[in-house]
């Protein structure tokens, strides 16, 4: 018998494997993946520094250890060239393997933004765990990090790096950090709060270009503003790894596009995690991914399982200024009402009936979190 087949060892792709196997212990299962196959918390990349983590002490468990519970051949280093949906297989250069069924938990990859000059392509990204033992090790000794992006991931390397001692300076175009996330209250204290810790501010502009000068970079902002940096890290978000999914002639948008059974246009290939789109909704964070990852598990070990999503926060890891967002639905119509003082923002969309349509809680008001959330609809029933 073929196997069972997953693409990606990230939480998506070892969670279906956990899933799987809490129901069928035996079905051949193999799990490929191009990174080193240790199971990690990919949250805590941007939450690690400031309490000297290393990437080894970050892997809960090694490849071998994951195949040893899971009972599954597990294929690190590995990359997939290749999906032939008609014959069944996938490609690893010139090997193919079968299978039986293939879910694909891909992940998604960190955008990079086109910056002039020679300094540019120092610019480093985490997006896993060898990211992060790169970025740490080039960090050694030195202190003056550019962040490109002051979004969740961003802002969230801002509170860590300053924490570990680093002397940050955040560039982005929006006029506040978490712009898409928080309104203008909530992201001015979030400001402030990382300010006060150390954090200098380059809002509403945009790095022009980044040049190498010794051992340095200076960077160049397009409001005039010059610096240097020892290094540049970029943080503007993340797209779904759709390419070989599009290249099998698999349906795509701004993710593989599945349906509630998270299968794909095409026969017995399913996916889930950051690399989907599902019912219209990209949504690359944790809990998601999760309740995929229960129903995909059970749908592959013969019980299909159709996912739903209960209204799922998340909490963004800057202990500066602690805050939790649920956003609304994009089609979801209401207004903001936002209550502040110095040391918190509750920000509630309702509906025109009054009706907890979403949320976004700085500071002391995240206290009201279980609450609130008790009231929010499911994102998907
Ligand atoms: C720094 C950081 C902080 C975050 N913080 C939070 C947070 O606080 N809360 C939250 O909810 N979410 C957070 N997220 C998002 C969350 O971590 C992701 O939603 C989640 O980890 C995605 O898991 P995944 O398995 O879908 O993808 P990934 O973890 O990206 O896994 C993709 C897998 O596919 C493999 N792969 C890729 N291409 C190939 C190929 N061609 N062949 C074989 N294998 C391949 C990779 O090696 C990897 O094993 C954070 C993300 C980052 C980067």
């Amino acid at each position: 018998m073929h196997p069972i087949v997953i693409l990606g060892s990230g939480l998506a792709g070892y969670n279906t494997a956990r899933e799987l196997r809490k129901t069928d212990k035996e079905t051949p299962l193999t799990i490929i993946s191009a990174d080193s196959g240790s199971f990690y918390s990919k949250p805590m990349l941007s939450s690690a520094f400031g309490s000297g983590k290393t990437a080894q002490s970050i892997a809960m468990n090694s490849a071998e250890q994951m195949a040893a519970q899971l009972n599954a051949t597990v294929r690190a280093n590995t990359r997939v060239t290749a999906i032939d949906t008609a014959a069944r297989t996938v490609s690893i250069g010139s090997e193919s393997i079968a299978y039986s069924k293939l879910a694909i938990a891909l992940g998604a990859d960190q955008i990079r933004l086109p910056i002039a000059g020679d300094g540019a392509t120092d610019i480093m990204t985490v997006n896993d765990l060898d990211d992060y033992a790169k970025f740490r090790n080039a960090l050694k000794d030195k202190s003056t990090v550019a962040l490109i992006g002051a979004g969740l991931i961003g802002s969230e390397f801002a509170n860590d790096l300053t924490a570990g001692g680093h002397s940050v300076h955040v560039i982005d175009v929006a006029a506040y950090p978490l712009s898409r996330l928080l309104p203008p209250e909530g992201g001015a204290l979030l400001q402030n709060k990382l300010a006060a810790i150390g954090v200098t501010w380059h809002l509403g502009t945009s790095v022009a270009s980044i040049a190498k000068t010794d051992a340095k970079l200076k960077v160049m902002l397009a409001d005039g503003t010059a610096f240097d940096a020892d290094l540049a890290l970029s943080a503007v978000g993340l797209r779904p790894r759709i390419a070989l999914a599009q290249a099998a002639g698999i349906t795509v948008n701004r993710g593989i596009t599945v349906n509630r059974m998270h299968e794909t246009s095409a026969p017995d290939v399913y996916a889930l995690g950051d690399c989907v789109e599902i019912e219209g909704l990209v949504m690359p964070y944790v809990m998601p991914l999760m309740n995929s990852a229960r129903a995909l598990g059970a749908t592959l070990g013969g019980k299909p399982t159709r996912v739903s999503y209960p209204a799922m926060p998340v909490l963004v890891k800057t202990p500066a200024c602690p805050t939790v967002v649920a956003p609304p639905a994009v089609n979801a119509t209401g207004k903001w009402e936002v209550t502040a003082d110095g040391e918190g923002v509750e920000a509630l969309f309702k509906s025109a009936e009054g009706k907890l349509l979403g949320y976004a809680l700085n500071g002391k008001a995240t206290a009201e979190r279980a609450a609130l959330t008790q009231q929010l609809p499911p994102v998907l029933i």
